[in-house]
């Protein structure tokens, strides 16, 4: 069995690409690595399945053991991927989906060369604005905030391996399942197919 895929994914919030990640998690090969964060739940989020809510306190304990596999500050809060839970999935050849955003991204791409990063982007910054209004669970003060954040992290998106435009969830669903296609196409994951091929020669 293959070691699962290490996935990377950003996009600035507001890029919907949540929507595309829950269609993409139908398949049951991927795992969703449930990041830890500081920040408070916001409404209709659980602990342990949309962030692990951690106190400060335990985040840094986590940072100092040298657990997390990756962390990051955004907007005054901690965030940070797992690495002992990443692992273990991907030595079960669950394919392992990161959404974080680009600090941590960055340091990952660096600990982890073979990391498929992928960058979903928005139409365009004015629809970004659209539809992190119409999201309406922030204050006027954040979305200025994250709209200024998000114009920043698309400056990244040229650094990782992949970029797609989420126009319509469709297409960016469709692109998203085309890049894991070839990544697996690749002779580098061919190894028992090879062996399989020549045994029955
Ligand atoms: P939000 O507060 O909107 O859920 O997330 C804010 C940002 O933090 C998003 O860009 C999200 O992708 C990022 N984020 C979530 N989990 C992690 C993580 O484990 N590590 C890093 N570096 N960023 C994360």
């Amino acid at each position: 069995m293959n070691k699962g895929l290490l996935i990377v994914v950003s996009a600035p919030s507001g890029c919907g690409k949540g929507t595309v990640l829950k269609e993409i998690l139908k398949d049951e090969n991927y795992y969703y690595s449930v990041s830890a964060t500081t920040r408070e739940p916001r409404e209709g989020e659980t602990d342990g399945v949309h962030y692990r809510f951690y106190s400060r306190e335990k985040f840094e304990k986590l940072v100092s053991d040298n657990i997390m596999l990756e962390h990051a500050e955004y907007c005054h809060n901690y965030y940070g991927t797992r690495g002992d839970i990443v692992e273990e999935m991907r030595n079960k050849g669950k394919d392992v989906i990161l959404e974080i955003e680009v600090q941590g991204a960055m340091n990952v791409m660096k600990k982890c060369p073979e990391a498929i990063s992928i960058f979903i982007l928005p139409p365009s910054v004015r629809e970004l604005e659209r539809r992190l209004r119409k999201r309406g669970t922030e204050e006027e003060e954040v979305i200025a905030e994250r709209l200024e954040k998000a114009i920043e992290e698309i400056g990244y998106a040229p650094r990782y391996k992949y970029i797609i435009v989420n126009d319509a969830l469709e297409n960016a669903v469709d692109d998203f399942k085309a890049v894991i296609k070839a990544e697996k196409l690749k002779a580098e994951y061919a190894g028992e197919i090879l062996d399989e091929v020549i045994k029955n020669a």
